[in-house]
């Protein structure tokens, strides 16, 4: 096919998960022709279907931090959609928990980290006050976080991807982006799956999330040195059998490559602990049964009560890391043509927790960097 032959849209997105979606509607709202290319026949089926749906205060990262500006940001944002576009979501609130006098010093550390990062509705409890609120915890120290929730993010994803469609954008299904090539005037992308296209485009973004990397190495003319490298990092989850002993997101203090196994809550009331954190060279999703084994030491530490044999294995999600086991936590990398030298081409990297949060703002700043 020559070049002349191919299909013209002026923005294509990358990947139908919360964070392409978003982009895609941003795009699509400031007038753009959008089209989102999805590997998969279903929106939002990979990270986006794979988290704990928490509304995060933004509390954990560092002041000035990408993931500081765009969670508070895409919270404040978030909550006000969900008004608007009657998504489930319930504003619960949670508490961090210091079970030992030892990890008090962490609490007032995450507490100067997120007064610093703007998050300033933080509620120091002593003991007694978080048994309380929680008569099931054991707690020495607690932080209350209320502007904390938990979201129906698929309902959320169905409203995005409504916004799209209404602003005239596309979604094609089972249309994964196989290579490209930048050009002097945008995108040279070809499509596989069983229906392949041939397309050219003025500006593209990739958010393919753990497709991210690959995908950039395929496209010819994306500078090597602007993509980083991947690595994964597994978190596992178990449900609670029985009525959940808590009304709110219960976290212990954080650990280095996750938040520790924490407990959260489905807008049904279910319970669900986790996700762990195991660094793995393949995704998978299968959960092992063993790692509960872990998980009754870690939730006892917080929640004494919890009965033998409560837990039941339930799902696992891949953190899409960009720095390997043991380095410090990674920003969000959102790439635009100011970072990378490549006109019309934005890249998302190392979009992990809190990118469901964020995922309004993300959208914005990519539709920003994109004009
Ligand atoms: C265990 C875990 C818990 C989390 N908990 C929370 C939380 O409570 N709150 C929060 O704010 N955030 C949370 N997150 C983060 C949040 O889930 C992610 O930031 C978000 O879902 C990322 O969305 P995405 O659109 O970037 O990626 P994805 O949802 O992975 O979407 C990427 C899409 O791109 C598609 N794709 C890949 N390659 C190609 C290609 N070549 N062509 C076309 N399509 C392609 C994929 O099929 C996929 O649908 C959590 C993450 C994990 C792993």
């Amino acid at each position: 096919m020559s070049e002349t032959d191919r299909a013209f849209v002026d923005c294509v997105v990358a990947g139908a998960g919360v964070v392409g979606l978003a982009v895609a509607r941003a795009l699509a709202l400031k007038g753009h022709e959008v089209l989102v290319l999805e590997a998969t026949g279903l929106i939002g089926s990979e990270t986006s279907a794979r988290n704990s749906e928490v509304i995060h205060s933004g509390l954990y990262y560092p002041a000035g931090s990408r993931k500081a500006q765009l969670c508070v940001a895409g919270r404040n944002a978030l909550y006000g959609y969900c008004t608007e576009r009657s998504i489930p979501h319930r504003r619960c609130g949670k508490l961090i928990v210091a079970a030992s006098a030892a990890e008090t010093a962490k609490l007032a550390a995450i507490d100067a980290h997120a007064r610093a990062a703007g998050v300033t509705d933080l509620q120091h409890l002593a003991g007694e006050q978080a048994r309380e609120l929680e008569p099931a915890l054991n707690v020495v120290e607690a932080l209350l976080s209320p502007s904390t929730g938990i979201i129906d993010s698929h309902a959320l994803m169905l409203a995005m991807r409504g916004d799209i469609e209404d602003a005239g954008g596309m979604i094609a299904f089972n249309a994964p982006i196989l290579r490209g090539s930048v050009e002097p005037d945008g995108f040279s992308l070809d499509v596989g799956g069983e229906e392949p296209m041939a397309l050219a485009c003025r500006l593209f973004v990739n958010a393919a999330g753990h497709g991210a990397v690959p995908l950039a190495r395929a496209i010819e003319g994306i500078p090597a040195e602007a993509v980083p490298p991947a690595y994964y990092c597994k978190g596992s989850y178990f449900t609670l059998s029985g009525k959940a002993p808590f009304s709110r997101l219960i976290y212990p203090v954080p650990e280095q490559a996750g938040l520790g196994v924490h407990l959260t809550l489905d807008l049904g009331g279910q319970a669900r602990f986790g996700p762990d954190t195991e660094w793995i060279d393949t995704p998978h999703y299968e959960v092992d049964p063993l790692r509960g084994n872990a998980f009754y030491a870690a939730i006892r530490h917080y929640w004494p009560a919890l009965p033998d044999g409560a837990l039941n294995p339930a799902y696992a999600g891949i953190r899409p890391k960009i720095v390997p086991a043991g380095a410090p936590a990674a920003d969000f990398r959102i790439d635009g043509p100011a970072e990378h030298g490549v006109p019309g081409l934005a890249q998302l990297f190392g979009i992990e927790s809190p990118g469901l949060t964020s995922s309004l703002a993300i959208g914005d700043l990519v539709a920003e960097k994109l004009s």
